[in-house]
């Protein structure tokens, strides 16, 4: 038998629920610099495809706010 050992291929790194920052934006389009000093880094622009999208850098996690429909979604 031999002992199954997990090849992290990807190793992406996954945000750890609560200890990220969630903040929601109103624009698809969206710039991250860390904002704070500590977690700063190259700003980075983002574009949310779905609804969010989390910053390869720190981790943030950008959620598009629903109501705000800048393309006219006819609700
Ligand atoms: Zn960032």
């Amino acid at each position: 038998m031999q002992a199954l050992t997990k090849n992290p291929t990807n190793p992406t790194p996954h945000p750890v629920l609560g200890l990220v920052e969630t903040i929601v934006v109103d624009s698809r389009v969206l710039s991250c610099d860390g904002g704070l000093g500590a977690l700063g880094h190259p700003r980075v622009f983002l574009r949310i495809r779905d609804h969010q999208t989390f910053c390869p850098y720190c981790s943030r996690l950008f959620v598009l706010n629903p109501e705000a429909s800048s393309h006219g979604d006819a609700h």
